[in-house]
């Protein structure tokens, strides 16, 4: 049994080390990748619960491996934050998504845009000159854009951070809280952040015709965002009956399977044509 012990750590400990090294090579190889550009956006709809017209997107990275193909931005993006690569990446996302913005805005429709921003973008002292820059450069008006920020991402510079999104909202731009209601002392600071939208975490909607608390915290964080006169956003929407929900809750917007997944930007395009296909 003591061998048998043995071995088990052995194996363990090779299997951490061969994980240690996986990272270190993706690690390398994203640092080539956002050199070469590897990276494509895909851009899921925001509709409008009330009449389910496209509002917006929201524009989520993948990967363009050479070799492993289309990866997901769970295979990459902790690894990017952890070695500090997610604040180049964070900028070309933020670019290349002012401009895909522009090519969606016609006579009748002005969708916006969001994108995903993490914490080590908005501690960067240039944060608030390089989206300014971004949406000049672009030629995207502020109020086409949405900033995602988490609740966990702004412990570390509260101040900070809060001082910066300030900035931006007073030029127009509008700031989601996402994932709301799985971060941390979420409520206690809430009125104090320059925000506009509430982006419910799917968690909660998966729950919502479940008969369990989901409903009630749904609920909750809906009146509370109505109280804020603040924009709410369903996410993760995949059936019929939550849409039905959350439009009995005069939740504002949905987002989800249900309208559509991430779809690369021609089928944006035809997207806002057409309409969701519901
Ligand atoms: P998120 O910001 O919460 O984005 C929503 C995720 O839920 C997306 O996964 C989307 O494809 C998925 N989703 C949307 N509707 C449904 C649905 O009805 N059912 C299910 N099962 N899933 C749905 P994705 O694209 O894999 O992105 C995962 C996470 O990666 C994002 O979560 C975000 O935290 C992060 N991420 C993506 N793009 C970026 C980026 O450009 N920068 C940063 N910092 N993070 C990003
Ligand atoms: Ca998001
Ligand atoms: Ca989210
Ligand atoms: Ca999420």
């Amino acid at each position: 049994a003591k061998d048998r012990g043995k071995s088990t750590v052995a194996v363990y400990e090779s299997g951490l080390h061969a994980l240690a090294l996986e990272k270190m090579a993706i690690r390398g190889e994203l640092q080539v990748a956002i050199r070469e550009q590897q990276f494509v956006l895909h851009y899921q709809p925001t509709v409008n619960l009330a009449t389910e017209t496209i509002t917006g997107f929201e524009a989520l990275v993948r990967w363009q491996h050479p070799l492993r193909g289309l990866l997901p931005p769970a295979t990459f993006i902790p690894i990017a934050e952890q070695s500090g690569l997610i604040v180049p990446l964070g900028e070309w996302v933020l670019r290349e998504a002012c401009h895909a913005a522009v090519t969606m805005q016609t006579p009748v429709q002005h969708p916006t845009i969001a994108v995903n921003i993490a914490a080590q973008q908005v501690v960067q002292n240039d944060f608030v000159d390089l989206v300014i820059d971004a949406l000049e450069d672009a030629g995207l008006e502020p109020q086409q854009l949405t900033l995602e920020i988490t609740e966990s991402m702004l412990l570390d510079d509260m101040a900070g951070a809060i001082e910066r999104l300030a900035a931006l909202r007073s030029i127009g731009v509008h700031v989601a809280i996402d994932d709301f209601g799985t971060g941390y002392s979420s409520l206690s600071y809430l009125s104090r952040l320059p925000v506009d939208i509430l982006k419910v975490d799917k968690s909660f909607v998966d729950e919502v015709c479940s008969g369990s608390h989901g409903a009630s915290v749904t609920e909750a964080i809906i009146a509370m965002g109505r109280t804020m006169r603040l924009t709410t956003v369903a996410e993760g929407v995949e059936l019929p009956e939550q849409a039905a929900w959350l439009q009995g809750a005069a939740c504002t917007m949905g987002q989800g399977y249900l309208w559509s997944q991430p779809v690369e930007l021609a089928a944006a395009h035809h997207l806002l044509r057409s309409g969701v296909p519901r």
